[in-house]
């Protein structure tokens, strides 16, 4: 089985979507092998998304992310990386495909609702950076 990690972003959090979003992932069956509430700390937030470090939106997303409670969970099945993704859409909710997360509850290409792992490295790394057991 497949793990990947979710985050349900300051913006989806201040808008109650929590629920929602939650009850997207188990009806496309995903499991939930961890999941927590936590407020992101500046150098956490660095750290988290260091390979965009040189991009001008770089200090804007830090800001961001650390806004605010946000939810991280380990979501697990098979192709979980692919199939959350999936069920997040584009990064910008303006280009995302229809009944995706992102579309129906983002805002902007900043304050997009959720997070996903991109690949089997990335989800290799961000799984433990939140839940080091
Ligand atoms: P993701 O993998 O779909 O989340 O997208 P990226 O890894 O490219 O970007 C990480 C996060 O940075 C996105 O989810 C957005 O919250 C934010 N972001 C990406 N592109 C932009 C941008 O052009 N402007 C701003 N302000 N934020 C962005």
């Amino acid at each position: 089985m497949e793990k990947t990690l979710a985050i349900i972003k300051p913006d989806a959090i201040k808008k109650k979507l929590a629920g929602k979003i939650i009850d997207r992932i188990y009806d496309k069956n995903f499991n939930i092998a961890g999941l927590k509430m936590l407020h992101i700390q500046e150098n956490q937030a660095k750290e988290f998304y260091k390979v965009h470090a040189e991009r001008p939106f770089f200090n804007d997303l830090v800001k961001y992310m650390t806004s605010g409670p946000v939810i991280v969970a380990v979501l697990e099945k098979e192709n979980a990386i692919k199939d959350w993704r999936n069920l997040m859409g584009a990064t910008n909710p303006a280009e995302a495909t229809e009944g995706t997360i992102r579309k129906d509850f983002g805002e902007n290409i900043e304050a997009n609702a959720v997070h996903g792992s991109d690949s089997p490295e990335t989800a290799s790394i961000e799984v433990p950076f939140f839940f080091p057991d």
